[in-house]
Formats: C-alpha cells, sequence, structure tokens
C-alpha cells in the first residue's frame, strides 16, 4: 500500500494521550513526588504527619501506608505506589516508607538515565538483575533467631515502634507485643503459624498508654442485655446462638385476625409460653451464659435474669468467630437445636467498667488461645496511633516468630547490599551494568534519609558507613539514630525481620520496572463521577486526573 493512508481512529476525540518520553517522566514524577512526600517521615526522627480528610477528621500518623491510603490520590501511577505500600504492610506491617522510599529512588535514577538515552528496557533488565541479586545477598547476611527467646521479639517489636508517637512507651507495649503473639501460634508438622488476626484490639480512649494491657480472653464491647442478670459468672458454660431469642412472626401474619379480648389473652399467652420454654431449654441444657448474634426479646431477658443466666445480644459476628476458638463452643441456629455439647467454658464471664463504658470480659486464665489487647491513651488520636503502632510490632514479631531470621536496622543491611552490589555490577556487561550501579546507588538513599531526618550530615554518614563496611568489613554496623553513633546493630538490638527488607526490596524493584515499561498513557475522559473505573481520571483535569504539578 501507499503511505497516503488514513489514520482508523480507534480513541473517542475526547480521550487523552501521552506517549513515550512524556508518558515516562509523567509517570516517574508522579511516583517520586509521593515518595518525596513520605520520605520525612522515615526512621527514629521521621516527622509525623497530620491528615485531614473531607469531611475534617484528622488523623495524626507516622505510618506510611497509613499516610498514603489517607491521602486523596488520583494519579494512576502515584496509585500504584500506594499499592506497594498496601503489599507491604500486608506481608510485614512494617517497612512500608522504606519500600515507597526506595521505589522513588530506583525511579530518580531511571530517569536520569534515561535522559543520558539509555532504554527503558535495558534499565528494566539492569533492574531485575539487581533485585535477584539484593534477595541472595540478604540471604547471606540474614541471622537465625531462636523465636522462643523473648528478648530477641522484644527487639524487633521495639525497632517497628520506634518514632512513634507512643515511643516513649515501647518497652512496655514491645513486652505486650510479644506475650500477645506468642499466645496465639499454633504448630502443624513443626511449622510454626501466626495469624495477628486473631488479637483482638479493642480502644478506649481515657487513661494513659501505660494502662494498655493484655487480657487473657476475649473483650467484647456490649453489657448484659438486663440488669437483673448477675454481674460475674464463675465457670462459665457458653451458649454462642447466631438467631433471634423472640418467637416468631408468623407467615401468615396478617391473616391473624384477633376479634375479642380473650383471643387477644390467648395469644399473648401462647407467646410467653414460648419464651418461657426458650429460657428453660437454656437453663437444662446447663447454660449459664448466652452470647446472642441477634436481637433478644424483652420477656427473654427478663426470665433470663430470673434464671441468673447472663446475657449479650447483637453480638458481632467476627466476635462470634473468635469466641469459637476461645470457649470451644459450637454456633447453635436455634434453641431447640442447643445440646450440652454445643456449650463453651471458660473460668470467667464478667461485665466491667473501661473508662466510661461497660465491657464483656470472657476470660479464661492462661488455658486459650484468645487473647485481647485493651489499648488505651489519652486520646482518640492517641489510641488510633498506638493500635497503628501495634499493628506494625504485632506483625513483625509474628513474622520473625514464623521465619526466624533478621537483619541488622539502621541502614547496616542497606549499605552491605551497595558494597557488594558495586562487585556484582562490574562483573556485568553492556548497559545494564549501569542500571545495577544505580540500583545499587539507591540503597543508600534508606540510611542517608534516616540521618537527614535526624537532622545528621546525610553525605557524610553515607561515607562513613561505606568505609566501615568497605575497609573493616563490618557488615552489621548502621547509623544508631537514636545517640549518633555508628554502632554493631545487631548487638545493640535495633533490628527487624529479614522478610520486611526483601519485601521492601522486590516491590519497590517490581514497581518501577512496571512503571518503566509504559510508554503511552491513554486516559478516557470521565463520565462525571459514578460510572467511572477507579483510577480513571476525574473531569476537569488536564491530562486525565493528574493531580496539579504533576504534569
Ligand atoms: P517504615 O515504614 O519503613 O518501617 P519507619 O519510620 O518505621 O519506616 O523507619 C524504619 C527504619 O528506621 C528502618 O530502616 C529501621 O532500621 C530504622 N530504625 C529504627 N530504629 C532505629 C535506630 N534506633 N537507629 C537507626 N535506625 C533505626
Ligand atoms: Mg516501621
Amino acid at each position: 500500500m501507499n503511505g497516503e493512508k488514513q489514520p482508523i481512529l480507534v480513541l473517542s476525540e475526547d480521550s487523552e494521550r501521552q506517549k513515550g518520553r512524556d508518558a515516562q517522566t509523567n509517570n516517574i514524577s508522579a511516583a517520586k513526588s509521593l515518595a518525596d512526600t513520605v520520605k520525612a517521615t522515615l526512621g527514629p526522627k521521621g516527622m509525623d504527619k497530620m491528615l485531614v480528610d473531607s469531611i475534617g477528621d484528622v488523623t495524626i500518623t507516622n505510618d506510611g501506608v497509613t499516610m498514603l491510603k489517607e491521602m486523596d490520590i488520583e494519579h494512576p501511577a502515584a496509585k500504584m505506589v500506594v499499592e506497594v505500600a498496601e503489599s507491604q504492610d500486608e506481608e510485614c506491617g512494617d517497612g512500608t516508607t522504606s519500600a515507597v522510599v526506595l521505589a522513588g529512588a530506583l525511579l530518580k535514577k531511571a530517569e536520569n538515565m534515561i535522559e543520558s538515552g539509555i532504554h527503558p528496557t535495558t534499565i528494566t533488565r539492569g533492574y531485575r538483575l539487581a533485585s535477584n541479586k539484593a534477595i541472595e545477598v540478604l540471604e547471606e547476611i540474614k541471622t537465625e533467631v531462636d523465636p522462643n527467646k523473648k528478648e530477641t521479639l522484644k527487639r524487633i517489636a521495639e525497632t517497628a515502634m520506634t518514632g512513634k508517637a507512643i515511643e516513649m512507651d515501647k518497652e512496655s507495649l514491645a513486652e505486650i507485643s510479644v506475650d500477645a503473639t506468642s499466645r496465639i501460634v499454633t504448630e502443624t508438622d513443626g511449622k510454626k503459624e501466626v495469624d495477628v488476626d486473631n488479637i483482638k484490639i479493642v480502644k478506649k480512649a481515657g487513661a494513659s498508654v501505660l494502662e494498655t494491657e493484655l487480657v487473657e480472653g476475649l473483650i467484647l464491647e456490649k453489657e448484659r442485655v438486663h440488669e437483673g442478670m448477675p454481674n460475674d459468672i464463675d465457670d462459665a458454660r457458653i451458649a454462642l446462638l447466631n438467631s433471634a431469642i423472640e418467637v416468631k412472626e408468623t407467615e401468615t401474619d396478617a391473616e391473624i385476625k384477633i376479634t375479642d379480648t380473650e383471643q387477644m389473652q390467648n395469644f399473648i399467652e401462647e407467646e410467653e409460653k414460648t419464651l418461657q420454654e426458650m429460657v428453660k431449654k437454656i437453663k437444662k441444657v446447663g447454660a449459664n451464659v448466652v452470647l446472642c448474634q441477634k436481637g433478644i426479646d424483652d420477656l427473654a431477658q427478663h426470665y433470663m435474669a430470673k434464671e441468673g443466666i447472663f446475657a449479650i445480644r447483637r453480638v458481632k459476628k467476627s466476635d462470634m468467630k473468635k469466641l469459637v476458638k476461645a470457649t470451644g463452643a459450637n454456633i447453635v441456629t436455634s434453641i431447640e437445636d442447643l445440646d450440652p455439647v454445643d456449650l463453651g467454658r471458660v473460668k470467667m464471664v464478667s461485665e466491667k467498667n473501661i473508662g466510661d463504658s461497660r465491657m464483656t470480659f470472657v476470660e479464661n486464665g492462661d488455658r486459650g488461645k484468645a487473647v485481647t489487647l485493651l489499648l488505651r491513651g489519652g486520646s482518640e488520636h492517641v489510641v488510633d496511633e498506638l493500635e497503628r503502632a501495634l499493628n506494625d510490632a504485632l506483625k513483625v514479631v509474628a513474622i520473625t516468630i514464623m521465619d526466624g531470621y533478621i537483619v541488622p536496622g539502621g541502614g547496616a543491611p542497606e549499605i552491605e547490599l551497595h558494597t557488594r552490589m558495586q562487585d556484582f555490577a562490574s562483573t556485568i556487561e553492556g548497559r545494564e551494568q549501569m542500571a545495577v550501579k544505580a540500583f545499587s546507588e539507591a540503597m543508600t538513599e534508606i540510611p542517608k534519609t534516616l540521618a537527614q531526618n535526624a537532622g545528621m550530615d546525610g553525605m557524610n554518614v553515607l561515607m562513613q558507613l561505606r568505609a566501615l563496611h568497605e575497609k573493616d568489613g563490618l557488615k552489621n554496623h548502621g547509623i544508631n539514630i537514636e545517640n549518633e553513633e555508628f554502632e554493631d546493630m545487631l548487638e545493640n538490638g535495633v533490628v527487624e525481620p529479614l522478610r520486611i527488607k526483601t519485601q521492601a526490596i522486590s516491590s519497590a524493584s517490581e514497581l518501577s520496572e512496571m512503571i518503566l515499561m509504559i510508554d503511552d498513557i491513554i486516559a478516557a475522559k470521565g463520565d462525571h463521577g459514578e460510572g467511572a473505573p477507579e483510577g480513571a481520571p476525574q473531569p476537569g483535569g488536564g491530562m486525565g486526573g493528574m493531580p496539579p504539578g504533576m504534569m
């Protein structure tokens, strides 16, 4: 054919498009600017951010993933950065800021390389080689730990909480985290499993953080339904019910025509009798505590109180599941089916005052597998940030128990990686070598930022650390931000689970590879809200929803 052929229009005229370098620059700068935003929070001396949402609610946090989630981010590449933080959070609970800072550094290096004429495909290949090598090196420098050794686990929890608002209480919080996590370890075929979702978190402002406590059992944020019921039940036999305790309204309701008072009376008596029977059944089976997922009729409450039964209604479904584990009870669908074997048993069920509310404690001494952390703090903000800090602490402890490997913190592994990857780069032929070098340099962004955030001279700290690693072979030396000394971080106990580092490196690398391979952004015009797919550009904003300053 000849060259006069008209181009075929595939896209609607409204859609906007950026190609080649423009597309890359746009994506890279969006991701980079997000990384720059969270960078200031990295490490023990990182600052906190105050986030105000559209209805004016305030969150004050130092937690990378929380920040990114709360920010109203529209740029598609920036959203990919948020996903990196989210997957880091899911896998490890910690290291979210580091993952994003690394991704930012990798993209910045890539941008420079693209400018000097290196093709993105080459960079991507180099980054892939480098990240594989980095994981290999981490496997070489990791340290095995005894997952039963409480002191090590405590150090790991403390490192995860360093720099958070609740930092001054980190010692006692670390102790609580380790105790809570150790309690829910299960073992199958010699392999330890820990699911921190089995630790229930209850938050209540109005007391100091130090009052935060571990309860051996479950706390339900509910009070008993009737004041006449006993407040404490020793040796509790618990029925778990997932249907209402009431007389079922007959489906033919509308057809019952009550014509005279006698009939009315009969009807009421009939209902009362049914409820009474239900309570009798509960009593006969031997239950003295009823935890019901649905409602409980007023009259039934009254009868239960008379029988000395403790009852709660509208228990959360998630709590019902935890109660099964905590008490050994089976959830029963109707009282008719209730059998003594379905009952669970615990030492004590009781109602207690926590701050200005009443809560029910289902406690079993140290027998059961269920634990609750009752978080306290001077205000809602403090309790919320405490929850985020404990989320990190619990997960890192859990990971260490499962994996059994740690690495030093304070930038030590990043510098060691830098050193060894520089050597590795020189074994690589062709232009990929530049990318591997760039990758190894990006690793130093972590110690540099840790130092800068503490007001130290980042470049100077880097030089000293490199000397310690390259010349003196001190592979565990990092910068201790607490006292600004260069120290062996394994010895001083600033340690992290290996998985935090491997996950952060591989996801940061994958993200930059993915962003580098995009050379075409096609943005459909938003159809004004509702129907627009998530991440689709919003109307009005230039190149589809790209935030100002990101163009
Ligand atoms: P992330 O979201 O990545 O976990 P953090 O703000 O929690 O970000 O900072 C984690 C970094 O801080 C890690 O590199 C960790 O080794 C480092 N760190 C923690 N405690 C210290 C310390 N005392 N001295 C130096 N670095 C520390
Ligand atoms: Mg952290």
